[in-house]
């Protein structure tokens, strides 16, 4: 199948990242949101983004300009029903995801593939829910999605071999790597990851190290570019607890049992960079380690 439109559906942190590399590899997209301010300030972020690009001679002016014409921006979600495929990445909620192919359902033609960007929730379970379980895939970006090269390709039980190949070139046309997974908790990166940061969360808690020694032992010791608490800062505390979560009960094995100072960071605000403070106090200067 050849794609050309491309919707994406919530304009965040990541469906701002998704809509400015389609257009960086020339497809056009269409991009809606549910709030009002949303589509404004997720182009002035893709302005800015795609700015820091050219200043380092990422991409030329040329590349900028043309790319920033391919986006259109919709508050009513029927416009996207011309699209030949579909990238829903609002908010992290099955029924708010759920909500959104339902009513797109109506206004989409037969051929159109569907995706999630999710992170956590069951690719086969968000399938169900629509009329085409078998053009419905997982397409997860990591974040940032300009930076960073990989897009897990999450199969749900009913996904067609036609779906995937669909979805390995897209990614490949955007310069990036699809690594195929199956639908399972967490994924691949997730499932390796969230325990690594979990287990790095439980080094503090137990006092094994304070936050500096346990990110210093990553980075310099496991060669990491960034340490497990740094991290776990960058993504949010909530998101990783939230993944926790996932993989707690979904797979029913203690060893992904959150830990109790992860917990209590979230129960305290602390979600790390978005929220100013997380392992890490981000108020002042120079990031302070909390503990
Ligand atoms: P975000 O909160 O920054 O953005 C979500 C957007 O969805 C918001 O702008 C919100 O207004 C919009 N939205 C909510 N309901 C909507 C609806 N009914 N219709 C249209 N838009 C709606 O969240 P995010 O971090 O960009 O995450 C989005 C998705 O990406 C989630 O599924 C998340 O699991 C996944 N993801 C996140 C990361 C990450 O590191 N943050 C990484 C990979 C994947």
């Amino acid at each position: 199948m050849d794609v050309r439109t491309i919707g994406v559906i919530g304009a965040g942190q990541m469906g701002h990242g998704i809509a400015h590399v389609l257009a960086l590899a020339d497809y056009d997209v269409l991009m809606t949101d549910i709030s009002p301010s949303a589509l404004d300030q997720a182009m002035t972020q893709i302005e800015a983004n795609m700015g820091r690009q050219l200043r380092r001679e990422i991409i030329t002016r040329g590349d900028m300009e043309a790319a920033l014409r391919r986006i259109r921006t919709t508050h009513k979600l029927a416009d996207l029903g011309p699209c030949d495929l579909i990238i829903e990445s609002a908010t992290e909620r099955e029924s708010v995801k759920r909500a959104i192919f339902e009513d797109l359902q109506p206004h989409l033609g037969p051929g159109t593939i569907l995706t999630s960007n999710t992170s956590s929730i069951s690719i086969t379970r968000l399938a169900s829910g629509t009329d085409r379980p078998e053009r419905f895939i997982g397409f997860h970006f990591m974040n940032p999605a300009p930076v960073m090269r990989l897009v897990e390709l999450v199969r749900g039980i009913a996904t067609d071999e036609s779906t995937f190949e669909t979805c390995r070139r897209v990614v490949e046309r955007l310069g990036k790597t699809a690594a195929p997974a199956e639908d399972f908790p967490g994924f691949i990166v997730n499932r390796i990851l969230m325990p690594m940061i979990n287990e790095a969360v439980y080094t503090l808690y137990e006092g094994v190290g304070d936050v500096l020694s346990i990110d210093k032992s990553m980075r310099l010791g496991a060669n990491h570019p960034m340490g497990p608490l740094e991290l776990a800062d960058f993504i949010g505390l909530d998101t990783c607890l939230a993944i926790m979560n996932v993989l707690h009960d979904g797979l029913a094995d203690t060893k992904y049992r959150p830990c109790p100072l992860l917990v209590k960071y979230v129960e305290a605000g602390w979600l790390g960079r978005k929220t100013g403070r997380g392992f890490y106090d981000y108020r002042g200067d120079a990031p302070v380690p909390t503990r």
